[in-house]
């Protein structure tokens, strides 16, 4: 069973009959969807993506990266990108991923997308979406909603109530205090988004030594050899295949390619359970499948 644990749900660049094509011709046989936060955005050149995965190796570089991704946050909270305005939506798509489960429930799962700033209803809106067949888990983006980590409590602490998994998209300082919700809420399992974007290194190291700290291998905010470095220190039973589908990555015909990250977990070497595990086991168990 190969499940990508990190797509986007993002019918503007990928509707769902396309993607399920998609799909079955790489052999992925289920996807994890995320509902959208943002209007499509326009190809990141590789160089910058470069670049920035090369500041955020080193403490110093971070804040440098810090800096730039500042910069591209409107005093209201959208980004701008090339003179042009990309909204950043407060209350992400949770409608159209709900409707995709319940046309595929064979081949998606949900992640229940929330958002805690500005929102005293967040646990309600958790209430309601997790009564849908298919929400798995918990999606959180403290990096673009821009909140320090801590205003997560109440989420977290509901969380480890229910047993949910959660998937963090972590933000730079204090909106990514990946020790805090790790040590306050050892019940809750954490996958942090793009092999723990923006730390790397940093996470993995202290990921070895806790048991609810894991990382997902999407995206191209990262590259194969960070991919393998956050294998090789917090081991396969911690990573997740994933894509960031369909962000990144693009086939000739500038369309998503679902082979490429498939292949980076194929090539690295590890035996073939861990493989396994890194390809959906460790996602199931995650999930209480
Ligand atoms: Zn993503």
């Amino acid at each position: 069973m190969i499940i990508d644990s990190h797509a986007h749900f993002e019918p503007r660049m990928l509707e769902l009959d396309p993607m399920l094509a998609k799909m079955d011709q790489a052999g992925v046989d289920r996807v994890a969807l995320i509902p959208a936060m943002n209007d499509t955005l326009p190809h990141t050149p590789e160089k910058l993506l470069a670049l920035m995965r090369t500041l955020m190796q080193r403490a110093p570089g971070r804040a440098v990266a810090e800096a730039i991704h500042r910069a591209l946050l409107t005093p209201e909270g959208n980004l701008r990108l090339q003179g042009d305005i990309y909204e950043i939506y407060a209350r992400p798509d949770n409608d159209s991923v709900a409707a995709a489960l319940r046309a595929h429930p064979d081949r998606f799962y949900g992640w229940m997308f929330l958002n805690p700033r500005n929102n005293p209803k967040v646990l309600d809106e958790l209430e309601e979406l997790r009564s849908i067949p298919g929400m798995v888990g918990i999606k959180l983006h403290p990096h673009w909603h821009d909140y320090r980590t801590e205003l997560l409590n109440p989420i977290m602490r509901r969380a480890q109530d229910l047993g949910l998994p959660v998937l963090i998209h972590l933000g730079f300082r204090k909106r990514g205090a990946f020790k805090d919700l790790c040590e306050k809420f050892p019940g809750v399992n954490i996958i942090s988004a793009h092999a723990g974007f923006p730390f790397y290194q940093d996470l993995w190291k202290y990921g070895r030594t806790v048991h609810n700290l894991y990382v997902d291998l999407s995206s191209p905010y990262i590259d194969e050899a960070l991919a393998r470095g956050a294998v090789e220190v917090m081991g396969a039973e911690k990573c997740l295949y994933g894509t960031d589908s369909p962000y990144g990555f693009h086939d000739g015909e500038d369309t998503y390619d679902y082979g490429a990250i498939k292949g980076w977990v194929e090539r690295m070497p590890v035996s073939s359970k861990e493989q396994a595990r890194m390809f959906g086991g460790n996602f199931l168990g995650l999930i209480n499948a």
